[in-house]
């Protein structure tokens, strides 16, 4: 499943005219296999050894074009740690106050709130965003104790 999501992303990054190096195709491959939300700094550290000249500023600003192109997602929080997230399809996220880790969930689309957002302000509505926040279950194991 994820060796046919890097060929569609491979594609998909032909047909926009974004040449494929193999840090792009390595950072690619890391994104469709991390559940986890990665920063920019976290895809570096576990790349760094593969190579070495590569600087976390290169890998930010390969993240921006897989962005440019709608192959990611960046999920900002208001500080310099953006998370990026492999598009695949539409989900929400249920974030960790305490560690702050990022899980996914499915719940059909809340188009419909964009549309009253549209209808009494209106905007012309792009996207919305919704975060889910509380306790994960390990977080919550440690509180016990
Ligand atoms: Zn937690
Ligand atoms: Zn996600």
């Amino acid at each position: 499943m994820s060796e046919h999501q890097l060929k569609e992303a491979l594609d998909t990054l032909k047909q926009t005219g974004v040449r494929i190096t193999p840090q792009r195709h390595a950072i690619l491959e890391y994104l469709i296999n991390s559940m986890t939300h990665p920063t920019a700094d976290d895809i570096y550290k576990s790349l760094e050894g593969k190579f070495p000249n590569m600087s976390v500023a290169t890998v930010y600003n390969n993240l921006r074009v897989f962005r440019e192109v709608g192959l990611v997602k960046e999920l900002t929080y208001g500080d310099a740690s953006s998370r990026f997230d492999f598009v695949t399809t539409e989900h929400y996220h249920v974030i960790c106050e305490s560690c702050g880790k990022i899980v996914d969930f499915h719940y059909p689309g809340l188009d419909e709130v964009e549309h009253l957002a549209a209808h009494v302000t209106g905007f012309k509505v792009s996207h919305h965003r919704m975060e889910i926040y509380g306790t994960c279950g390990d977080c919550e194991k440690k509180h016990a104790h």
